[in-house]
């Protein structure tokens, strides 16, 4: 989530100068533009101070005076803004097939995205030619002048506790170093189980996300716990993995090596497969109500619905739906799901609420960029 107080104490004057200036600064962030009359009576700051701040910031490159507020007699005063582009950062998701590279501004909005298809192997080649790929979009788009924060990762798996090492969980024996990738890409990086990213950006995209569950409905399907606007890992870096949750005890295969799993009927890869062709092609004949498709829709929806009946018999929670599937979704079929949960569940409390996420298939890069983006923000005044 943005970052609205500066963490620690403050102990010395030092301090108290540091957590005047975060303030100034975030204060601008969130109005956008702001003039130094509304900062001063906002803050509840002398002019001199908010003066002085104003002039750090702007001496180190952080905002920009952009314009003139209206005024009804005298001179107009004078707007600030954040430079959005001052710091950058990138997010690199790693799938099965492609890798995707997004980069965002300080405001979390898009300036690039490429993807580039590539099939993963746990080769010092294919570390190579993502790395090298990638340094090349950052070069050709940041300038090299520091901007740069850093590069947060997207992997298709849960790294290890001490995030050093990892493997992309739907495909065995791959499990590799951050290093692979740290001593080839030119900026800072770190890695991050990919559905956390996505919540990640979802909650950046909407703070009024305190508490859900949220469901990433893609290749691989992944969830995650929102509270209290953070997202609950649990001890051994891994928790509320639902798409290995047994929907059907010996049913359907799963790449885990069990049967039955959610992902093996939920993720969007399942509904390729079940329904024998790629999803726009799925969705394109479902909407023209051919009866193949909508008999598949209907079970797909049904088996969503125990899942998330499942999932609230645990903890009662709004669900936020996100990831591939989601995409293709209308709000007829999200109100088909809740009435489907609503017919399976003993809790007639008639409270389920779900919502959609905004990113879509991008939510996970945008979550990796946004790592950095994230901690630039709450360490400000550096
Ligand atoms: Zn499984």
């Amino acid at each position: 989530m943005y970052p609205s107080t500066m963490p620690g104490s403050i102990t010395s004057t030092a301090d108290l100068r540091k957590h005047n200036c975060f303030q100034v600064y975030h204060h601008i962030y969130r109005q956008k533009q702001i003039t130094q009359a509304a900062l001063m009576q906002d803050l509840k700051m002398s002019a001199p101070t908010i003066s002085q701040y104003l002039n750090e910031l702007l001496a180190s490159g952080l905002i920009e005076k952009s314009g003139f507020a209206s005024s009804s007699g005298g001179r107009k005063p004078t707007l600030f803004q954040i430079i959005p582009n001052a710091r950058m950062s990138a997010g690199l998701e790693i799938v099965s097939s492609r890798a995707l590279l997004i980069i965002t501004n300080l405001y979390g909005e898009v300036v690039f995205k490429k993807q580039l298809a590539v099939e993963f192997s746990n080769a010092p080649s294919y570390f190579d030619t993502v790395s090298q790929w990638a340094n090349q979009c950052i070069r050709q788009t940041v300038p090299d002048d520091g901007r740069m924060l850093g590069i947060g990762i997207a992997v298709q798996g849960l790294p290890t506790a001490t995030g050093l090492t990892g493997e992309m969980s739907h495909l065995p024996g791959t499990m590799f170093r951050l290093e692979q990738f740290s001593s080839r890409l030119h900026y800072p990086c770190n890695w991050i189980h990919d559905v956390e990213l996505a919540a990640k950006s979802e909650i950046w995209h909407n703070p009024q996300i305190e508490n859900a569950f949220f469901l990433s409905l893609n290749r691989e399907l992944g969830s995650a716990l929102i509270i209290n606007h953070s997202i609950h890992t649990g001890s051994g870096n891994f928790s509320s993995i639902i798409e290995h949750m047994c929907l059907y005890p010996g049913g359907r295969p799963c790449y885990c090596g069990k049967s039955g799993c959610v992902d093996a009927y939920c993720s969007s890869f399942a509904l390729s497969q079940i329904a024998g062709e790629p999803l726009d092609i799925f969705f394109s004949r479902l909407r023209l109500d051919n009866e193949y498709e909508k008999n598949i829709w209907e079970k797909y929806l049904r088996d969503l619905a125990m899942v998330i009946d499942n999932i609230r018999m645990v903890i009662q929670n709004h669900i936020l739906l996100g990831g591939e599937v989601e995409s293709y979704m209308t709000g007829e079929d999200i109100r088909q799901l809740a009435a489907y949960v609503d017919e399976m569940t003993i809790i007639k409390a008639n409270d389920l609420t779900i919502s959609r996420g905004f990113y879509g298939k991008n939510a996970a890069a945008i979550g990796g960029s946004l790592y950095y983006i994230e901690k630039f923000l709450s360490q400000l005044p550096l």
